[in-house]
């Protein structure tokens, strides 16, 4: 049920990609960079109207020119150092990223490593978190949820993180 690859999260064709956004929504680097410049200048106009969103929370549009029909953007929290709520706040952002889903029908949904790029949040903690938030999710999951990891290393990360808290692949 989950799936952990390797690549380029604006090259899958589900039904929902998460976007690492920060609050402004307006775009910026790393994923959320890719994500805008693949989606094309629709995207930016799209999440112009939210005015910003707080850290946690999260926001859907449309894909746009993305094979992926919807892009949830939810912006992760700075690491400074694992005392000012980061986990929580990081768990957030898969629990809110879930509901919108589940609440647009998506069937499919792939995550990036939220957080662990500038944000600086350490890549280890930030999948046991991931995959734990996602395992304790009570209400209806999509079928298929994929952590979409840029490196090689960091799939590895998450695979193992898996195998330790969901040895049998997660619930059905
Ligand atoms: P944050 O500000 O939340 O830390 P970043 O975009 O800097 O966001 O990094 C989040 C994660 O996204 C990092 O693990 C980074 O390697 C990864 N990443 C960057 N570009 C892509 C992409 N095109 N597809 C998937 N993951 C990506």
């Amino acid at each position: 049920m989950i799936q952990v690859m390797t690549g380029d999260i604006t090259r899958l064709a589900v039904d929902a990609i998460v976007n690492a956004a920060n609050r402004t929504l307006l775009g910026g680097g790393g994923v959320d960079g890719a994500i805008h410049a693949a989606a094309g200048p629709e995207l930016v106009k799209a999440c112009a109207v939210f005015g910003g969103c707080p850290t946690g929370e999260a926001r859907i549009t449309p894909g746009f020119r993305l094979p992926a029909k919807f892009v949830i953007h939810t912006p992760g929290p700075v690491w400074h150092g694992g005392n000012r709520g980061e986990k929580e706040l990081l768990a957030s952002c898969y629990t809110n990223s879930l509901r919108l889903a589940a609440e647009n029908g998506c069937r499919s949904i792939a995550f990036p490593c939220i957080s662990t790029g500038v944000y600086g949040y350490p890549k280890r903690a930030a999948a046991e978190t991931a995959v734990s938030t996602v395992l304790a999710w009570e209400e209806k999951l999509p079928e298929e949820i994929i952590f979409c990891c840029f490196s090689a290393a960091d799939a590895a990360v998450c695979r193992e993180v898996i195998s330790r808290l969901a040895p049998e692949g997660g619930r059905p």
